[in-house]
C-alpha cells in the first residue's frame, strides 16, 4: 500500500511515495517556482505509482477549515504568485486519491511525535527558527482543529533593555519572528547567523528573546515537551544561553520542569515534515485524516 508525501516550501518542494511505517521508497526535490509548473512536476512524479492517499504539508498560511470554500488552498502569502492558489484540490484533482493538508510546521510535528524525539509526549510543540518562525501545537498527536492555526512566530515579545533593533516583521516589527528569525540575526549583526561564532553576543540576545517567548507558550498551552527545530534554532551556538535564560525564565513558576526533557532537538533531520507529510496520508486512506 503506497502513500505520497509532499513538502512544500517557498523555496523547494520535495514529494516522496513511502510506507505508513515512514519507510521513503524514492523522492524527488525541486525549486519552487510558479505554483502550475512546480504543482504540475509533483503530480507527474506522484502519478507514477499506485498511490492510496497523499498528505501535504506546506508553507501558509492556509485555510485549513474543512468547511470552507477555500479549504486546503494558500490564503494570503507574499511568496509572489502563491496567494490563493488551491494546492490540495489541484493535486486531489489530478490524482484522484483522498488528499489531506496541514502546515508544513504540524507536518514536521507529526513527524517527530511518531518516529522522533516526540514519541510518547501527550501533548507537544515543534517550533521552527529558521528564515521565519512557525509553531505547531499536537495534542495525541494530532493538531488542535479550529477556523485558523497557530502562528507563534507573531507571538509579541518584552523588548529587552539593551536592545533598539526595530525587528523585521513587516507585521509587527519586534514580534519573536521579527526579533530571531535568520534574516533578523543578519540584518542586526551584518553577518549570516551560522557565520555568527560560539559566545557572539548575538546568542545570548536571540537565547533573551527566545526564552521570553517560550515562557510565554508555557504558559499559555504547557506543552509536555517543546522541539526546537529550524537552522537558527539548531545551532549549537544557541542552545547554551537558551537553557541558561530558559532556566532563569522558568524556575520560580515551573520549578518541576525538568529543562533537559522539555527541550529537545528534532531527531529526522531535514525529514521530518515530509514523514510526517506521509504519516498524515496514512490517516487519510483511513478516514482519519
Ligand atoms: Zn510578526
Amino acid at each position: 500500500m503506497l502513500l505520497g508525501a509532499v513538502e512544500g516550501g517557498g523555496t523547494w518542494f520535495r514529494a516522496a511515495v513511502g510506507h505508513a511505517d515512514g519507510t521513503i521508497q524514492r523522492s524527488i526535490r525541486l525549486s519552487t517556482t510558479a505554483p502550475a509548473e512546480t504543482l504540475s512536476a509533483v503530480a507527474d512524479f506522484l502519478a507514477a505509482y499506485p498511490l492510496t492517499a497523499v498528505g501535504i504539508g506546506c508553507f501558509g498560511p492556509l485555510s485549513l477549515s474543512v468547511t470552507a470554500a477555500d479549504y486546503g488552498g494558500i490564503t494570503a502569502t507574499p511568496k509572489a504568485g502563491w496567494s490563493g492558489v488551491d494546492i490540495r484540490g489541484i493535486l486531489a484533482q489530478r490524482l484522484q486519491v483522498p488528499v489531506t493538508i496541514q502546515t508544513d510546521v504540524t507536518a514536521a510535528a507529526i513527524g517527530e511525535h511518531r518516529l522522533g524525539a516526540g514519541q510518547g509526549a501527550e501533548s507537544l510543540t515543534y517550533l521552527t527558527i529558521g528564515t521565519g518562525v512557525g509553531g505547531a501545537f499536537l495534542v495525541k498527536g494530532q493538531p488542535v482543529l479550529s477556523q485558523l492555526h497557530p502562528e507563534m512566530g507573531h507571538l509579541p515579545v518584552r523588548r529587552q533593555p539593551d536592545d533598539d533593533f526595530p525587528g523585521l516583521c513587516p507585521f509587527h516589527g519586534d514580534c519573536l519572528e521579527g526579533m530571531v528569525s535568520g534574516p533578523a540575526l543578519a540584518a542586526r549583526w551584518g553577518v549570516p547567523g551560522e557565520r555568527l561564532p560560539v559566545g557572539h553576543p548575538a546568542w545570548d540576545l536571540s537565547a533573551r528573546i527566545l526564552a521570553d517567548g517560550l515562557a510565554t507558550l508555557l504558559a499559555v498551552i504547557a506543552p509536555d515537551r517543546l522541539i526546537l527545530g529550524g537552522g537558527v534554532g539548531q545551532n549549537p551556538a544557541l542552545w547554551e544561553p537558551l537553557h541558561r535564560h530558559l532556566a532563569v525564565a522558568v524556575r520560580s513558576y515551573w520549578p518541576r520542569l525538568c529543562l533537559e526533557d522539555w527541550l529537545l532537538r528534532p531527531e529526522l533531520g531535514d525529514q521530518s515534515a515530509l514523514l510526517g507529510a506521509l504519516l498524515m496520508a496514512s490517516g487519510a486512506r483511513r478516514g482519519a485524516g
